[in-house]
């Protein structure tokens, strides 16, 4: 496919590995943060926090991590 400009997924060759972006605790932009795979059987990822690059850790859902979070703060 020539106008895909991501790279395949090296692990499961169907996905694309698309760039995510977050945001910093100052509300600044953090541009591709992450690389996560579209194949959702897959779901291989790589992203970098505080230096460190981390290989395939589990995806959380939104749901589930907003939960968490208001369970720690109690
Ligand atoms: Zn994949």
């Amino acid at each position: 496919m020539e106008n895909s400009s991501f790279p395949k997924c090296q692990k499961c060759g169907k996905g694309d590995l698309v760039p995510l972006s977050d945001f910093g605790s100052q509300g600044a932009a953090i541009h591709y943060k992450a690389w996560v795979c579209t194949n959702p059987d897959c779901s291989y990822n790589i992203k970098i926090r505080n230096g460190e690059i981390y290989l395939n850790e589990p995806i959380l859902s939104g749901a589930l991590h907003t939960r968490s979070r208001q369970e720690f703060t109690r």
